[in-house]
């Protein structure tokens, strides 16, 4: 039988959590996004200061490229590797342009240029799904990202001012690029445009704010175009928001259970070698979760798994592991029984309790009787699963080994006992 299950309307199914083993979801975005802030206020407070240290650079630049290059290599985050190419390449070509005066012609095109430019490869690498790196069309795509900055350190300025129908008030100095005119407006429109669209692509994934803060800071190495030693502050921003997104990522790979959303053994591990003299923890499993598997489908099997990862993430007081298969493991940092008794029996009730309604796929989608089954939920049955579990408080001076034995030990008796049911070991 071809079947799904509707979670009920008040779940919410987890799809960003960072990790709930070291509880920084929000603080790891924030780490992330936090060198371009940074930098920017030193710059504003003490200028003299972070100017002072720029003999560090390109080395250290180049170093942070290095580093996220091998890292994204490591974990096998091929992409990054687009975004590193046309990182560096940005950098190459504007380093060049440093070279020379501002007031060159060259220099200045490149510099209304690359940010338009930039921003335009950005978007098409965002929008379009990334190939394998080591694939023709991957190493086509590498090509293009990387030698596209690249080729307009040859392209003679005459020809694209005669090519492009721009008012010689586009190619004003930088310092004038905001002053009014149709050729100023028309850039600031199409990077705001494009701009908006990252924005809307990454907003529906938080785990690429990474990228984002990196595009952010690279515009914002265009803005200093004009400090040598600002830009090259920019691009360091850059490269360091990209390597702690990446390890952000490496974190999720490793502590986050990839199906239920919550930190899985080894997170609960680390937690439990660190765990107070006063903690409980409780063992929890699905009861019957084979024979519900052999009825309704391992998918649905899947969602049913997918659910009380949700349910239980949302309980207060508690940290929820996946321990492995359909078993749980909640860890308290308290050992007061009464209120680990009322609570357990809170989450086990609230999942009994939770209707969980089964659809066949196959049923008739458009027809007007495929409305009617819709309507009048026919062709769908309401069922319910339960849990038992098992919980054990800490003795002074009990090895977390011993503990979990202890759980486990209670576990059993609760199903021994008749399932659904909350049980204490001795
Ligand atoms: P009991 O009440 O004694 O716990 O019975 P049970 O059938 O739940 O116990 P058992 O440990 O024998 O079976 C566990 C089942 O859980 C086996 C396996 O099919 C299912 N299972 C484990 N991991 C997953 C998973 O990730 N997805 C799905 N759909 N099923 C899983
Ligand atoms: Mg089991
Ligand atoms: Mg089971």
């Amino acid at each position: 039988m071809a079947c799904s299950v509707r979670l009920p309307a008040n779940i919410q199914l987890r799809t960003t959590a960072v990790s709930q083993a070291v509880n920084v979801e929000v603080q790891v975005h924030l780490f992330v996004l936090l060198p371009l802030p940074l930098i920017l206020l030193l710059y504003w407070q003490f200028p003299a200061q972070l100017t002072a240290v720029s003999a560090l650079f390109p080395a250290l630049v180049y170093a942070a490229i290095a580093l996220t290059a091998a890292l994204a290599s490591l974990m096998r985050q091929w992409h990054w590797l687009y975004s590193l190419c046309l990182l560096g390449s940005h950098y190459l070509v504007v380093q060049q342009a440093l070279q020379r005066p501002l007031s060159d012609e060259r220099t200045l095109a490149l510099s209304i240029f690359l940010p338009l430019c930039f921003t335009i490869i950005a978007l098409l690498l965002q929008l379009q799904h990334k190939p394998q790196l080591l694939t023709k069309r991957g190493l086509a795509l590498l090509a293009v990202v990387l030698l596209a900055p690249l080729t307009m350190l040859w392209l003679p300025l005459a020809s694209w001012q005669a090519a492009l129908p721009l008012p010689a008030a586009f190619f004003q100095p930088v310092s004038e690029r905001f002053l009014l005119g149709w050729g100023q407006l028309w850039w600031i429109a199409v990077v705001a445009s494009c701009w908006l669209g990252l924005l809307n692509f990454y907003a529906a994934n938080s785990q690429r704010w990474g990228q984002f803060g990196a595009w952010l800071a690279v515009m914002a190495f265009y803005l200093f175009i004009q400090e040598p030693d600002m830009s090259g502050w920019m691009t360091l921003a850059a490269c360091l928001i990209l390597l702690l997104s990446l390890s952000s990522q490496m974190l999720q790979l490793a502590y986050i259970d990839e199906l239920t959303q919550l930190p899985q053994r080894r997170a609960l591990l680390s937690h439990l070698s660190r765990l107070g003299r006063r903690s409980a923890i409780t063992m929890l499993d699905v009861d019957h979760f084979k024979k519900f598997n052999d009825t309704y489908g391992h998918d649905v099997g899947d969602q049913v798994l997918k659910l009380l990862g949700s349910v239980l993430a949302s309980e207060r007081g508690l940290t929820a592991y996946r321990y492995g298969g359909e078993e749980f493991t909640l860890v308290f940092s308290h050992n007061k029984t009464e209120t680990l008794a009322e609570k357990l029996e809170q989450v086990r009730a609230r999942v009994a309790d939770y209707p969980l309604v089964i659809r066949q796929q196959d049923r008739p989608k458009d027809s007007k009787s495929g409305k009617q089954q819709r309507g009048s939920n026919a062709g769908s049955k309401t069922v319910h699963v339960t849990i038992s579990l098992g919980c054990a408080i800490r003795r002074s001076g009990e090895s977390t080994e011993q503990l979990l034995k202890r759980a486990d030990e209670a576990l059993y008796s609760a199903k021994k006992a008749g399932r659904n049911q909350v049980a204490f070991a001795k």
